[in-house]
């Protein structure tokens, strides 16, 4: 059964709330992790430079955390959040509960993972569902 708009503009505005507050969070998670890049906490020179690095790969998860959550604001923008962007059908709320900012469908997702680690034995990456499939 369809929700009432009403309905449908609340949940919709919430999720966009918690969206906003999780990007805020991991903007400020940044903010810190780029201020660690210029402390050198080790006396040891390569320790600081393993300790940077564990700093940038951390700060490349945030910003792609970021980006993902930034694409699920412009899907409700769209209209288009909760469904597949691969085959059109509605994920779960189930899916989308555990990750709001799920673009995928679990099929798909299970679909795209299984070509990745194909892709992977082959040294390609796939750039859509179903290219090696
Ligand atoms: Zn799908």
């Amino acid at each position: 059964m369809r929700k009432s708009f009403d309905e449908e503009t609340v949940r919709e505005t919430t999720v966009k709330e918690i969206l906003t507050k999780e990007i805020e969070e991991l903007v400020a998670e940044r903010k810190i992790c780029f201020a660690n890049l210029r402390v050198k906490p080790y006396e040891d020179s390569s320790a600081n430079s393993i300790f940077h690095q564990r700093k940038i790969n951390e700060l490349n998860k945030l910003n792609r955390k970021i980006e993902e959550h930034q694409q699920a604001i412009n899907r409700i923008d769209n209209n288009t959040y909760g469904f597949c962007e691969n085959c059109d059908r509605p994920i779960s709320l189930k899916r989308l509960e555990v990750q709001i900012t799920a673009s995928l469908c679990a099929s798909c997702a299970r679909d795209l993972t299984k070509s990745r680690e194909k892709a992977a034995s082959w040294g390609k990456f796939p750039q859509r569902v179903g290219q090696f499939a």
